[in-house]
């Protein structure tokens, strides 16, 4: 595991006046660069030919780094880019995809935004259950076994497979039989089947929401809110019940967009609570915590109860729905305040207190 102290030696020999804001071309990099940019700071941005095309036409990049493949991110010459031009690297979604979790641990010697071994814990769904389970999150049940399956239960797999494959089932027999069938269809394997993940299936209404923790102000903000659109499930339920029953269709929650939402506002200390208590149990348990940006991505029942079933330990891709602030960040900012924008003014915070080793790791 990279040391804090090789970050802060690497942060030493960088002249603060000229930090570069960083990353990898997809997911959430359009408003984290623009987002750099509204508070000074020059970005670069990591790419592949014909993936830059948004960020130059966006003008959001002051400089490009190109590398042919992804992967490369990792590379040596790419790491000492970035540190030749002061550069603080936002991790997003993509960014640990491609770069990779061990080599973020272990080899990627550029100081980063947030703390770089909490991404393990969102990664691996043991490790985010019990985050969550320690901070007292209400989480779906969980099943250990298909012969344990008494209710609706949603059947997820292992890997970045984005929902495709995912099923629902009643009993241990339908488990089977779907499984089987989506093997038929080459989607799962046997060993797939055997490491399936089962949970309950949560009736309701999804709600992704969006917080900030400063370390700097010792506060969880809430920065927006938003609804997945899923391919093919939000197209499924268009066609009316008699001929889904004659298509035969099996879902997939394959995630392709996302909507803005606001929640009632009666269900906000309830919002307020799950993210004080997810910045608590991550400090109890992977110290210093969560640095930043998080999602609980949650469903409210009909009982006003908020289960959350899953957790992102960094900027979420859902915050792309707030490019030009939210309801909420407007309400905290009375500005257009996009996460993006919001890492950049804690990073330009912390230079002015000199506090830059409260936030990068
Ligand atoms: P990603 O990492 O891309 O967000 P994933 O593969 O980890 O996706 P989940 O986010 O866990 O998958 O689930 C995908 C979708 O399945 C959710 O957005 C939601 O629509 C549905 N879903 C997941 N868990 C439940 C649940 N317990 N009850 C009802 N629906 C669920």
């Amino acid at each position: 595991m990279i040391k804090k102290e090789e970050i802060l030696e690497i942060l030493d020999t960088y002249n603060r006046d000229e930090i570069t804001i960083a990353t990898v071309g997809s997911h959430t990099a359009l408003h984290i660069l623009k987002g750099a940019k509204l508070e000074g700071f020059s970005t670069v941005c990591i790419t592949v030919k014909g993936r830059d095309v948004p960020y130059k036409r966006f003008r959001v990049a002051d400089k490009f780094i190109y590398i042919d493949d992804f992967k490369d991110i990792k590379n040596e010459e790419v790491q000492e880019k970035l540190r030749e031009l002061n550069a603080i690297v936002v991790p997003h979604g993509s960014f640990i995809a491609y770069c990779g979790l061990d080599n973020i641990e272990n080899n990627f010697l550029v100081p980063m935004f947030g703390n770089r071994k909490i991404l393990r814990w969102e990664a691996e769904r043991d490790l985010e259950r019990k985050i969550l389970e320690n901070g007292n999150i209400r989480i779906p049940k969980k099943f250990n076994s298909p012969d344990e399956i008494d209710r609706a239960v949603i059947v997820k797999f292992p890997g970045a497979r984005g929902g495709k494959g995912y099923f629902i089932a009643n009993s241990k027999e339908e488990f089977y039989k779907k499984a089987n069938l989506l093997k038929e269809r080459g989607i799962l394997d046997d060993e797939d089947i055997e490491r399936a993940h089962i949970e309950e299936y949560v009736v309701g209404a999804n709600y992704c929401l969006h917080y900030f923790y400063s370390p700097l102000k010792n506060e969880v903000e809430l920065l927006g809110i938003d609804r997945r659109y899923e391919s093919n499930i939000d197209g499924l339920v268009r066609i009316p019940a008699k001929e889904q029953l004659e298509l035969d269709m099996e879902p997939s929650y394959v995630i392709t967009g996302n909507f803005p939402v606001v929640i009632r506002e009666s269900l906000l200390p309830l919002v307020f609570d799950m993210g004080d208590k997810l910045v608590k149990s991550a400090k109890e348990l992977v110290p210093p915590g969560i640095v930043g940006p998080f999602c609980l991505q949650s469903l409210c029942t009909e009982n006003l109860e908020l289960v959350v079933f899953e957790m992102s330990a960094r900027i979420d891709g859902g915050t792309n729905s707030f490019m030009n602030g939210s309801p909420y960040s407007y309400i905290l900012y009375n500005e257009p305040m996009s996460m993006g924008q919001r890492i950049a003014r804690e990073i330009k915070l912390a230079l002015e207190f000199d506090m830059l080793d409260k936030i990068i790791y």
